[in-house]
């Protein structure tokens, strides 16, 4: 065998070998709290957030996500590192979440929108959960506009939503395979029709429907997004990381590169007048490959981030893109669920 032939050999064995080695990964979470309702299954409550931090501290490796970064470009990736992350900037992740990392010393990086931070504001979804998902009355027939493409759904008896029926339902999530009640086909079906919307014409839709059912957008004190004062309590004593998921949580491939630029530097300006330190990390809206472009990733090294994180899944091995790196959803699951999803994932043996 050729010098080369050997190499490529002992590379390819090399590989191989850490295929099963207990890799890095990140962990992707959004909020922590104990909600009712939660359709889009994006909250951990503090109870099982508290079970999954001690299986974290005392199976695996729990590290800041920039040293993660930092070892994976030294090419010193060290086994079983986990690093926790949170996208929104939902004010629980400093109420409830902050004093379980500072408890079990977990570091975490915190993506927040920056035009969300004490806006009185709630996000598109929750916005929706509120109006289609709630106990109350709404006219039956709906038509939107969109686009000049007018959209017609009907409630039926839907319509009148009593507290038994909320109460029955209020498990219902968008990954159920069917909706309950024709409220929620057109809950599920206005996410989905409104979150490739731009801005302006999102908060028209939205505005519109606020006219429909007769009532003013507001923001519950459970839904709503971290302060000014609360974005810098979050990253006092340096364990949690602030960074930015831009300005208005927009699908950036949907938009033109003027307005992506506009999103991914504005939101790390504000942040940091807001924090008056650099803001290096950033997270794409929603994630997925198709949710942003190559063109979206040059504009957010441009804007001077270190590194970005994307929402699919994947362990963090040699030659994993530091401006695309892989997360795994967290669920709402007990310990004994996430240690076997850690299993899983191969974090630990
Ligand atoms: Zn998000």
């Amino acid at each position: 065998m050729t010098k080369h032939g050997l190499a490529t050999l002992r590379q390819t064995i090399r590989r191989f070998r850490d295929r099963f080695k207990p890799a890095p990964l990140i962990l992707l979470y959004h909020r922590v709290a104990d909600l009712p309702s939660d359709p889009q299954l994006l909250s951990v409550t503090p109870e099982h957030f508290k079970e999954h931090l001690e299986i974290l501290r005392n199976n695996a490796r729990p590290m800041a996500l920039g040293e993660m970064v930092r070892a994976l470009r030294d090419n010193k990736l060290p086994r079983r590192a986990v690093a926790v992350t949170f996208d929104d900037g939902y004010a629980d992740n400093l109420l409830n979440g902050k004093p379980l990392l500072h408890q079990y010393d977990v570091p975490a990086t915190v993506y927040v929108t920056s035009g969300y931070v004490g806006s009185g504001r709630e996000l598109l979804p929750d916005k929706l959960e509120r109006l289609f998902l709630q106990p109350g009355s709404l006219p039956q027939e709906l038509c939107l506009t969109v686009k000049g493409h007018t959209h017609r759904w009907d409630l039926g008896d839907g319509a009148n939503y009593s507290e038994d029926a909320y109460r029955r339902n209020c498990t219902w999530n968008v990954l159920k395979s069917g909706s309950p009640t024709p409220r929620h086909h057109t809950y599920r079906s206005l996410c989905q029709l409104l979150y490739t919307l731009p801005e302006h014409d999102q908060r028209s839709a939205l505005d519109a429907l606020m006219v429909w059912a007769g009532t003013e957008p507001v923001c519950r004190s459970s839904h709503r997004a971290l302060r000014a004062d609360e974005v810098c309590r979050l990253a006092e004593h340096r364990l949690i990381e602030v960074g930015s998921h831009t300005r208005e949580h927009p699908v950036l491939s949907a938009l033109p590169i003027a307005a992506q630029r506009d999103e991914i530097q504005e939101s790390k300006i504000h942040l940091e007048e807001i924090l008056g330190q650099p803001v290096i990390s950033f997270a794409y809206p929603y994630g997925t490959r198709s949710d942003y472009t190559a063109e979206t990733v040059n504009l957010v090294r441009e804007a001077g981030y270190d590194h970005a994180c994307s929402n699919f899944e994947g362990l963090v091995r040699q030659g994993t893109d530091p401006w695309q790196l892989p997360r795994y959803l967290v669920r709402d699951w007990d310990g004994e669920e996430f240690a076997r999803r850690l299993k899983e994932w191969r974090v630990c043996d």
